[in-house]
């Protein structure tokens, strides 16, 4: 029987979530401070250290720049690093954080020359704030009004030239006007196993725990390609480490405390391997559409689309028809059913 997947999978809370949960707090500790301890992302490294040698060469700040891509892939760490490289301060606030015109004003006034103001969750700005953020960009002036009706007077206040830093993960929801002033726009993409691996190596390295090779592969693959996931799971699997009294991760103590927590060897959880098994079991593999699926899991579409969506899309487990969301034979497989093709696939070599 299909139950509420809160219940099958208690906390509504997932280690497999990439955005950021209640016990994250010790990512700061694991933040790279230079850009060089930023690992890959080569491409927008490189581009990055060249406006940023540039800016310093002209002494001024940098371009105003978009980062977007899903959670936890290192924008709110670029930004971080950005200052630094600067030598700037910054100031961190969020899309509907800013409630009107006003709160804005308060923020870019008390900017000081060269800071970095990081607005995350940009594409949530509203239009009137929005709005006075262009003069701000464009020329470092804010025009704002004050008072209303025929008294109303508008009042020009020159700001301090400043780094604008946005970070999205629905660069589509932006509007042309906001996307077209910044100077640099780049995506950030999912990190390979290697990469993956090395986070872990250097974050264990931080928490002041051993890892062994393997082991870091493990947690690195398990982890989603993406780095606050990998962190996340490296913290637990510390937790049984502890517990066993050693200070070094071998492979051994990786997958067991990885199967104790339910993250199997593509990083699905039981919430995910819910999903796809009401998809296969209670469905047959036929279309589902959002509405269906989300109440057959008791879960919001909106949950669906931008939670578990994403990832099973990414690793092909299901695919979307113009008649609904099917689930792939890889799923099939990976969950132990027979697929309807009767292939049964290599699952892991793709
Ligand atoms: P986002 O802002 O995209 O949601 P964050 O910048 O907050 O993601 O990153 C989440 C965590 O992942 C941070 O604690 C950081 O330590 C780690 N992280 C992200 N990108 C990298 C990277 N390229 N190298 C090392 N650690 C990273």
């Amino acid at each position: 029987m299909i139950e509420n997947l809160h219940q099958q999978t208690g906390d509504v809370q997932r280690l497999v979530q990439s955005e950021p949960s209640r016990t994250d707090a010790f990512e700061n500790t694991l933040r790279p401070q230079r850009l060089a301890d930023y690992i890959g992302q080569q491409q927008l490294k490189r581009n990055l250290s060249v406006s940023l040698e540039a800016a310093k060469a002209r002494e001024e700040p940098m371009e105003h720049l978009l980062l977007y891509g899903p959670p936890g892939l290192g924008k709110t760490t670029l930004s971080h690093i950005i200052a630094s490289e600067m030598g700037a301060n910054i100031k961190i606030t969020s899309g509907p954080a800013i409630d009107k015109p006003g709160d804005l004003a308060s923020l870019l006034t008390n900017l000081q020359p060269g800071d970095v103001l990081f607005i995350d969750e940009i594409h949530r700005l509203k239009t009137a704030v929005e709005e006075v953020l262009y003069s701000a960009m464009e020329d470092f002036v804010l025009d704002i009004v004050i008072g209303k009706g025929p008294g109303a007077r508008s009042m020009r206040i020159n700001l301090p030239p400043f780094t604008l830093v946005g970070a999205t993960t629905k660069v589509n929801m932006l509007s042309s006007p906001l996307r077209d002033r910044f100077g640099h726009v780049y995506r950030l993409e999912f990190y390979s196993d290697d990469e993956m691996s090395h986070i872990v190596h250097r974050s264990s390295q931080i928490l002041g725990l051993g890892v062994e090779e393997t082991a870091a592969l493990e947690i690195a693959s398990r982890a989603r390609k993406t780095p606050r996931i990998a962190n996340r799971l490296l913290r637990r699997v510390r937790d049984y480490a502890h517990i066993g009294g050693v200070s070094s991760i071998s492979l051994e103590l990786a997958q067991h405390a990885l199967g104790e927590l339910g993250i199997d060897v593509l990083g699905l959880d039981p919430s995910d391997r819910m999903i796809l098994s009401t998809m296969i079991e209670k469905f047959g593999g036929r279309p589902i559409g959002l509405s269906t699926l989300a109440s057959a899991t008791s879960e919001e579409e909106g949950t669906i689309e931008d939670v578990y969506e994403p990832y099973l899309l990414q690793i092909g487990f299901i695919e979307r028809t113009p008649r609904g969301r099917i689930p792939t034979d890889r799923a099939y497989t990976h969950l132990g059913f027979t697929p309807p093709s009767g292939s049964q696939g290599s699952l892991l070599s793709a």
